[in-house]
């Protein structure tokens, strides 16, 4: 077996060509001929791969990583995923991550070459993946004077009726109470009723294209599982929908956009959100849970209302917060183990960094000075109205 030099990492190679692997790449998945692309390596990926530059280590390391998660926690272990391998993307992708391309290009050609990758981070052109300025600076198509919300009522009909109807769904999540097995075997059953249902096969990865501008939602229930493949609200339009005590578990929205809609005490638990907008939204009592992906486009929360909103913290999420009211906003920082203590404390500096100084001390239990962690009692309490919302 070859040596790994201290300042690489062991990857593996496809045995033909690749193809572009950035979800947050608009790009149709691109064929990558052998020898090109451009790689991403994360922060986070060499932190990890530090400590285990050999490829057989770190699927070791991280499949007992999971395990241990499953048997610990149940059903919250779904937030462990976690690549092991830098992203190979398309020019495309490489640019929009602002990527430095020289140097993405050239750690490609050399990964393809001899399997291994540098143990540092790709440098970005900006600094900063996505810079939230030049972000926040770009005017937004979703605020000029859209259309009137109006509504597809047939696809809309159907939505409802898988999503708040199907025998399937209700009992994947009210299994998925805290038995990992039993969601993940329902899952199957759930992707297939979905495809069966939406065909969605083309939107598979991406969503299913829902158009819901303006629904009223109020109290509606949205669940998903993880690893079911059927990611079917990634880039949904939910524009203006009224989503009042609505309740998200275990859903992907990454690139949903809920401009202007109403939020209003929903809870959002376990929600892989890259890139969703809630610009002018009302989370204002809402609580939020949102879990990262391998895409990093930060969440969009311009001038939206988190008056009184508590958010739960473990992973880094960039975030976009200009003119949000944060008042009364409660952080909760959850972590189990040394870990996630480090990523969750990261995920605060990076959180209190994007707040103006007003927006900082409009905060209530500001952490730093007493930090709270919702632990499993507080889950638990989360958990316990999502049975609420069954039983009645
Ligand atoms: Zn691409």
């Amino acid at each position: 077996m070859q040596e790994v030099k201290a300042s690489f990492f062991e990857c593996d190679v496809p045995t033909g060509d690749g193809r572009c692997s950035d979800k947050a790449c608009p790009c149709p998945e691109v064929r990558i001929p052998r020898g090109g692309g451009y790689l991403y390596i994360e922060p986070e990926l060499v932190e990890f791969r530090r400590e285990y530059p050999r490829l057989a280590d770190a699927n070791r390391a991280m499949k007992e990583r999971i395990d241990r998660d499953f048997a610990s926690k149940g059903v919250s272990s779904y937030i462990t995923r976690f690549r092991v391998v830098p992203l190979l993307m398309c020019e495309q992708g490489a640019r929009l991550r602002k990527l430095d391309l020289d140097v993405a290009s050239a750690d490609a050609k050399h990964w393809w070459a001899t399997g291994l990758a540098p143990l540092r981070p790709t440098p970005l052109l900006s600094g900063r993946p996505q810079s939230q300025d030049s972000l926040s600076e770009a005017p937004s198509p979703s605020l000029a004077p859209g259309p009137e919300p109006s509504l597809n009522q047939e696809h809309y009909q159907r939505v409802l009726r898988v999503v708040l109807q199907s025998e399937p769904f209700r009992q994947t999540f009210v299994a998925a109470k805290g038995h990992v097995a039993a969601a993940l075997s329902a899952a199957q059953n759930c992707s297939a009723f979905w495809k069966k249902e939406f065909n969605t096969q083309d939107g598979y990865g991406k969503g299913a294209g829902f158009v819901l501008v303006g629904a009223m939602l109020d109290n509606a229930f949205f669940a998903d599982a993880p690893y079911s493949g059927s990611k079917l609200f990634n880039g949904a339009d939910l524009r203006s929908a009224k989503l009042n005590r609505s309740i998200w578990l275990n859903m992907e929205i990454e690139h949903a956009n809920f401009t202007r809609a109403n939020l209003h005490e929903a809870l959002m638990l376990h929600i892989w959100c890259n890139g969703a907008k809630f610009r002018e939204s009302d989370l204002s009592g809402c609580e939020f849970y949102f879990v990262g992906a391998e895409d990093q486009t930060p969440i969009d929360f311009t001038n939206a209302d988190l008056t009184n909103t508590t958010i739960h913290l473990r992973e880094p999420l960039p975030a976009i917060f200009h003119g949000a009211n944060m008042s009364g906003c409660r952080i909760k920082l959850d972590y189990n183990n040394d870990f996630q203590m480090k990523s969750s404390k990261k995920a605060l500096d990076l959180l209190l960094n994007s707040l103006t100084q007003e927006q900082r001390s409009a905060l209530v239990g500001v952490p730093g000075s007493a930090v709270a962690s919702i632990g499993s009692t507080d889950e638990q309490s989360l958990w316990a109205r999502i049975r609420k919302w069954f039983s009645h």
